[in-house]
């Protein structure tokens, strides 16, 4: 599974964690409550982990 650049759109985000629990190594819950990309990079399938669809694949 190769990491893709992700981004996350904070005005979509509940900061619910699923990102940062399920993958830890790439997203982070930050002084705003709302989850940010510790690298740039992400798992592709963490796209499907956020419920409200705030995760994406920067193409
Ligand atoms: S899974 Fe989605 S809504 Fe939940 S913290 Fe991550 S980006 Fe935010």
């Amino acid at each position: 599974m190769a990491k893709k650049r992700v981004k996350v759109d904070q005005g979509l985000c509940i900061g619910c964690g699923c990102c940062a629990g399920t993958y830890p190594d790439d997203f982070q819950i930050g002084d705003s409550g709302l989850a940010e990309v510790v690298t740039g990079e992400g798992e592709e399938e963490a796209v499907s982990v956020c419920p409200v669809g705030a995760i994406s694949v920067e193409e």
